[in-house]
């Protein structure tokens, strides 16, 4: 489990990107962050495997305080991270290697190592792409690959810091199926993004506003006030925002549609 209490950062140019946060995230959970651009989300995701410590308040990763020296070992052997851009993490030249590296770095044996990366490429739907080299893959693709370095290391929590962003919409797809996959495997999952489809796909959102969190729920919480996430400056999942149009020309819809299936579902009723 993690807990986050009080948690408090300030940059060294004195900058406060996070101004009491409280957190509590469950193992096994999906949890998405959403907010606008510097609400303080990847501050928030660095903080989960101590890198960056608080400025006040506590990070605890089961149990363990993350701004003790002692525990950074632990808390990294628990909580991997994945970022933005794939190609600022994958180091070498070919994808089996790539996977390979992290395990290769603890000082994990040959034999076991080769487990690790065949699991991890099975994991991600990469296996075909073992001998290739990173440059010859997709965007998403690539993420997929950098994800399964982070599977490779074998932690049971997984932060992804917008992993889609930079990615069209068939990457986006691949990568998200790959998120729910781990999920469903049982790794607990951060998931920072600012598409709203894939905040729907977790169990809970918190939405984080100057350096706090404004509040949580399930998606269906979360997204049935349109009117509220219009005013923080944030989106709705696409069948939300749909089902809010057709309410406002006189279609009768129930009030917390939040798929296309489900849209379609009651349309097709009528
Ligand atoms: P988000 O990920 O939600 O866009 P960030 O956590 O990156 O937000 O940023 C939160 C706040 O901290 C913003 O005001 C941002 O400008 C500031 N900030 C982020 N990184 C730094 C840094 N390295 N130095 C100083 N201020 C920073
Ligand atoms: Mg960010």
């Amino acid at each position: 489990m993690i807990k986050v209490e009080n948690l408090r950062y300030a940059y060294d140019n004195g900058r406060v990107a996070l101004d009491g946060v409280n957190l509590e995230i469950a193992d096994g959970e999906f949890l998405a962050v959403i907010g606008t651009n510097g609400s303080g989300k990847s501050t928030l995701a660095k903080h989960f495997n101590a890198l960056l410590k608080p400025t006040a308040g506590k990070v605890y990763v089961d149990g363990l305080d993350t701004s003790a020296e002692k525990n950074l070992w632990r808390v990294r052997e628990t909580v991997g991270m994945v970022f933005q851009n794939p190609d600022n993490e994958i180091v070498a030249a070919i994808v089996e290697d790539d996977v390979a590296f992290g395990p290769e770095n603890l000082g994990i044996e040959p034999a076991e190592i080769r487990r690790r990366v065949d699991l991890a490429l099975e994991t991600v739907g990469m296996t075909g792409y073992r001998n290739f080299s990173p440059s010859k893959l997709s965007g998403g693709q690539k993420q997929r690959i950098a994800i399964a370095g982070a599977v490779a290391m074998r932690t049971r929590v997984i932060v992804f810091d917008e992993p889609t962003a930079m990615l069209d919409p068939q990457g986006r797809r691949e990568v998200l199926a790959t998120i729910k996959n781990l999920h469903a495997q049982g790794l607990t999952v951060i998931l920072i993004t600012h598409f709203m489809d894939e905040a729907a796909a977790a169990q809970r959102v918190a939405v984080m506003e100057a350096g706090r969190i404004l509040k949580a729920g399930t998606p269906r919480e979360i997204f049935s006030d349109v009117a509220e996430m219009k005013r923080l400056g944030l989106d709705v999942p696409a069948a939300v925002e749909l089902a809010e149009r057709l309410r406002r020309r006189g279609v009768r819809l129930p009030a917390d549609i939040l798929t296309a299936q489900e849209l379609a579902a009651v349309l097709k009723g009528k």
